[in-house]
Order: structure tokens, then C-alpha cells, then sequence
């Protein structure tokens, strides 16, 4: 039986002054390769390169990275905002919204999830800390695949349906998150402070965006989490 092929977005890197492209941390490659599907890299070549991969998918992960650029949600750069990338922004946002129109799987991680929010029309936080003054620390210091705080899940949504719980441990890495939730999305997993930790889109079968990194608490050794990687493999074939 073939295997589904996974395509997975990729950040910007430079490491030396002769290394400089394409990065992706190697936790989703390995965790999409652990569960049974195929894991391909899609560069920030161009938006019509990318476009063209989408035919040879089974299914879709938007992974983490940059900050994403406010013009895409009409706001200006908070002086908190980090490092963007604004070809990856314009790939993803058209990645996105083509996978979805084809009916593709996407499990949308991190920045993937603000993204595929701002894709949909919705707003970001900038900066958590600045902005969210009353919000816990959401960028963690401890190893990446362990967990930092509760999220309290959805009864009647998809990732409630894969976890079996309404409340479960995630790790946290990031310092923006989604602000006004895209129309077309709904909520389903807020952390104690109010921070949206996982969005799903109300109509297309599998459209999942969590805040947190599933893949890194795989490969931590979390099978709840790998519960999210079997899903969106189940829903490619
Ligand atoms: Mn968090």
C-alpha cells in the first residue's frame, strides 16, 4: 500500500554565510516518516512552484518559524515583532487556501495555525507579553518536547474526538498568537489565560491548527500527541 506523501512548509535559515535556505526542524519530518507517511519539504521558491506540489500531496503540514507580517492582517509591525519572511507568508497563504479548495488534509502547526488563520481573513497578537500583559509565559525555557501548560479542549470538537480528554498538557514556543478568530474558523483548545491554542476549520472535513509543537512531543515520547499525526494520515489516504 503506498504511503501518503505529507508536504511540510518550510522557515528561512542561515547558518554560515555559505548556508542559508531552507530549514525545517527535523522533529516533523521524523514524526510524519515514525507514523507511516511519506514527509516532503516545499522551499520558498516561488507561490506558482508551490502551487504545483500540492497535485502530489495526500496531505499538508504548515509548520512553525518566523513571525508572521501584520500587512497580510492590515495591521503595522508592533515593535515586539520578530524576524519575517514575507515569500513564505504569500506561499503559505496561497497553499492554504488551494489545499482547502482541493479538499487536502492540513494540520497547521504553530505559526501554521496563525497563519491559516490570516489566510482566512483573522488577526494576529504581535506580541503576547506586550499586549496580553495577564497571559502566562508561553515561551517556555525548558526542552522543546516537554509539556509547560494546560489547554482546555472543545467536547464536541475533531481534536477532542483524538485525544479523549478536555484538558491535556502542551508545550509552548511562541509569542504570537491568533487574535480574532477567522469566520470561517472556530476555537476548540484556549489555554487558562485566554490564549487560543488550537483552531479547525467549521467546514472542511480536516483543517486543524494547533499553537503548540505535537511533533516535538512525539519525539519526546507523547502518544496523545501522536494521535494528531495518525489522524491527519488517516484523513490523506
Ligand atoms: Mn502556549
Amino acid at each position: 500500500m503506498n504511503k501518503p506523501v505529507i508536504g511540510i512548509t518550510t522557515s528561512y535559515g542561515k547558518h554560515t554565510e555559505f548556508m542559508e535556505g531552507v530549514y525545517v526542524h527535523h522533529d516533523y519530518h521524523r514524526t510524519v516518516a515514525a507514523r507511516g507517511g511519506v514527509p516532503i519539504l516545499i522551499p520558498n521558491a516561488s507561490i506558482d512552484s508551490a502551487l504545483a506540489v500540492l497535485p502530489l500531496l495526500s496531505g499538508l503540514i504548515i509548520s512553525g518559524g518566523e513571525d508572521v507580517n501584520p500587512q497580510f492582517y492590515g495591521q503595522d509591525p508592533h515593535p515586539k515583532l520578530g524576524p519575517t519572511c514575507t515569500v513564505r507568508d504569500e506561499i503559505e497563504i496561497a497553499l492554504i487556501r488551494r489545499a482547502l479548495e482541493a479538499d487536502l488534509p492540513i494540520l497547521a502547526i504553530c505559526r501554521g495555525a496563525q497563519i491559516l488563520n490570516v489566510a482566512l481573513g483573522g488577526t494576529l497578537v504581535q506580541d503576547i507579553p506586550s499586549q496580553l500583559p495577564d497571559a502566562m509565559q508561553h515561551t517556555q525555557l525548558h526542552p522543546r518536547g516537554e509539556d509547560a501548560h494546560w489547554v482546555n479542549v472543545e467536547k464536541d470538537s475533531r481534536l477532542h474526538a483524538i485525544f479523549g480528554e478536555t484538558k491535556t498538557r502542551v508545550n509552548s514556543l511562541h509569542h504570537q498568537a491568533i487574535h480574532e478568530v477567522a469566520v470561517a474558523l472556530r476555537t476548540v483548545a484556549v489555554a487558562n489565560d485566554g490564549v487560543i491554542e488550537a483552531v479547525e476549520h467549521r467546514q472542511h472535513r480536516f483543517a486543524i491548527g494547533v499553537q503548540w509543537h505535537p511533533e516535538s512531543m512525539v519525539a519526546h515520547g507523547n502518544q496523545q500527541m501522536g494521535g494528531l499525526f495518525d489522524a491527519l494520515l488517516a484523513a490523506a489516504k
